[in-house]
């Protein structure tokens, strides 16, 4: 059921009023056996599984469910349904170890390609609306890094794809199945801070109402958080302005780590200026790149995948020909992507989506001229330690692998790990579908509906008014607006595709001071009622805390590994490096401490052996 918040899903909302600063915050009280904060795919699969399981469900969202980001994914969800060739889930767990760079933790890789066909099928049952085979079958295409028989054969075509629509399809589907059950809907809800009790415990979570300004305060047995990536820390993303990191950044200030956050994916294909998504299914259908001399000059760099070569090795290259002269255009500062060769016929049925984007954010019909491209920001590997069943995990007395009682993280905001150091296109979709699912089921199985609450530490909600408190009334000299372009510039500059120990050095240097500087923020808006203006400040404070510790991350791990390409470092060391970052941050005194986390060097099953690290060799 949808709601405008009243609270119903468990009986009256107790309201209550503490006093904060001399001013009144009234609270409004929820107990729930799960709250779920997100409602991309990840977040909407998890909310439907906890209440399958008949457990008292909320689900949390500061958009509108069909609004969150997964809607604008394009080019689809792996899964070796081999449909369209021989698959194997072997051969989609050599690749997507192989991706991962030997960073992804192999028990979780295996559950994710393992379960995928299912989550697939589950999804069609559900509704989706995939693109068919000429015998109705569902439609996979080739995607960068997918081959066959252990990266021996020719290129897997394991990408489900609904057009060139498949987040939408599936995030329609999936929010229409959820309304199916009896989940409640706390919509434009914004989440601020998780409630942790004195035994490190998380108690649920405080969130403020967009529309009305008033608080509430959810209680929960389990809390997911599934608020995806934090593209906008960067100045050229792919992804939506709300894609701000505010659940990774919640756990930071609970004292909890994120990992591996210098991992960052670029996109190769980012509309140059705009940073809109040209999807990489536009070269599995055959678009290629070219330089300013018009070569195709990914034959140069990886002559078997060539064009399809994954993200990294192609952003790689696209910024080596821009630094070595050879960009297009008058500044020569970026690179040509065609698809002018191919069948108006085939752009229309396949790439409908993407021929329009060019034609609204590049002036370019696709049919007739080359789509002019930049390498983009486009996914976070790092996020929120967690266990395949979404548990989080921190690092207590010496064991990495400590399970945070009551919090749970899926999606793009969590690192399971499954993408380890870069993840291979069509590998997130899979993700929040399975790894939504195991939470739900993790749920089922630890949670037991009607039974008491623990109780709530006394102090449940004072800081979260405290820091809402605090921005709401900041009267500094600098407009949020001003930090956060500063931010962003510095991450675009110094923690990019290219990073040195001298770029990197700096970057630490200057974000720490944007860091610094934030204290004397500045929001003009004192209301409570749609206060654009302080909801981006409090996304702005969530921001440059990741950015900080994804910049010293990236310093500290001097070798290059997938998406961390370091010039002074060009070698993987898996003697040094195989191993996760653990980043804690504290908020307060504006430090961060790096530990590291051992990276799971097992499989789940006797099934497939671990898959020892190679040679790189594209
Ligand atoms: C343009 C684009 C194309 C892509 N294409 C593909 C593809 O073809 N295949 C593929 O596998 N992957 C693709 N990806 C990656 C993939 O789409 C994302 O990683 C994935 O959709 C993230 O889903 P999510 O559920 O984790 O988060 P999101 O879909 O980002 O949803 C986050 C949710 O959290 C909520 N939220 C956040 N903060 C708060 C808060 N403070 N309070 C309350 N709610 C909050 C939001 O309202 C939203 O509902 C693409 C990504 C982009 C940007």
């Amino acid at each position: 059921m949808a709601s405008n918040g009243t609270g119903n899903g468990a009986g009256q909302p107790h309201r209550s009023a503490p006093a904060q600063n001399g001013k009144a915050y009234p609270i409004t009280d929820h107990t729930f056996d799960v709250v779920v904060v997100g409602a991309g795919g990840a977040g909407l699969r998890a909310t439907l599984g906890a209440a399958q399981a008949g457990l008292k469900t909320a689900c949390i969202t500061k958009v509108f469910p069909t609004r969150s980001h997964t809607v604008a994914a394009q080019g689809g969800v792996a899964a070796s349904l081999g449909n369209m060739g021989k698959d194997d889930w072997r051969w989609h767990m050599y690749d997507t170890v192989k991706g991962s760079d030997w960073l992804g933790d192999q028990d979780a890789i295996e559950y994710l390609v393992r379960e995928a066909p299912a989550a697939v099928y589950e999804l069609e049952h559900f509704g989706v609306p995939f693109s068919r085979t000429e015998d109705g079958k569902i439609y996979q295409r080739p995607f960068g890094g997918m081959t066959t028989d252990f990266g021996q054969g020719p290129p897997a075509q394991r990408t489900c794809a609904a057009a060139d629509r498949t987040g939408h399809a599936m995030l329609h589907t999936l929010y229409g199945q959820s309304l199916r059950h009896s989940t409640e809907f706390f919509i434009e809800y914004f989440a601020i801070d998780l409630i942790m009790d004195e035994e490190g415990a998380c108690r649920g979570v405080i969130a403020l109402c967009l529309d009305d300004g008033t608080l509430h305060r959810f209680r929960a047995k389990k809390t997911i958080l599934a608020t995806g990536g934090y593209g906008r820390a960067y100045f050229s993303a792919t992804s939506a302005h709300t894609c701000t990191g505010d659940g990774n950044a919640m756990v930071l200030r609970a004292g909890l780590p994120l990992q591996d956050m210098e991992f960052v994916q670029f996109h190769p294909t980012g509309i140059y200026g705009a940073g809109c998504l040209i999807t990489e299914g536009s070269r599995g259908e055959g678009g290629y790149l070219t330089n300013s001399e018009g070569e195709r000059f990914m034959e140069r760099y990886a002559p078997s995948a060539k064009d399809l070569a994954s993200r990294d090795v192609v952003s790689r290259a696209m910024t080596l020909e821009i630094r070595e002269g050879r960009g297009v255009g008058k500044q020569k500062d970026h690179i040509f992507l065609h698809l002018d060769h191919l069948d108006p016929a085939v752009l229309h049925e396949r790439l409908p989506g993407i021929s329009e984007s060019a034609k609204i954010f590049a002036g370019v019909d696709v049919t007739r001229e080359p789509i002019p491209v930049l390498p983009t920001v486009h996914y976070n590997m790092g996020g929120i330690p967690t266990n395949y069943h979404g548990e989080v995990l921190t690092k207590k007395d010496g064991d990495p692998d400590t399970v945070v009682p009551g919090l749970m993280a899926v999606g793009e905001a969590a690192c399971v790990s499954v993408h380890g150091a870069n993840r291979l296109g069509s590998n997130s979709l899979i993700d929040l579908v399975v790894f939504g699912r195991a939470a739900g089921l993790r749920c089922a199985e630890t949670v037991t509906s009607g039974e008491g609450h623990a109780p709530l530490p006394a102090d449940a909600s004072d800081k979260a008014i405290a820091r809402l408190d605090r921005f709401r009334h900041a009267a500094g000299s600098t407009p949020t607006a001003e930090l956060r372009d500063r931010m962003q510039q510095t991450m675009q500059s110094n923690c990019a595709v290219f990073r040195t120990g001298e770029v990197l050095e700096e970057g630490h240097q200057n974000i720490h001071a944007v860091w610094s500087a934030s204290q004397d923020v500045r929001v003009t808006d004192r209301s409570l009622i749609w206060n654009t203006d302080l909801v981006e400040t409090l996304e702005y404070d969530n921001l440059i805390a990741q950015a900080v510790v994804t910049m010293d991350s990236a310093r500290n791990r001097t070798e290059s590994r997938g998406a961390h390409a370091r010039e002074d470092f060009p070698d993987r060391d898996d003697v040094n490096w195989m191993k996760h970052t653990l980043s804690f941050c504290d908020t307060g005194a504006r430090t961060v401490t790096l530990e590291d986390r051992p990276v799971h060097a097992y499989t789940l099953s006797n099934e497939i052996d671990y898959i020892e690290p190679k040679t790189r060799v594209y």
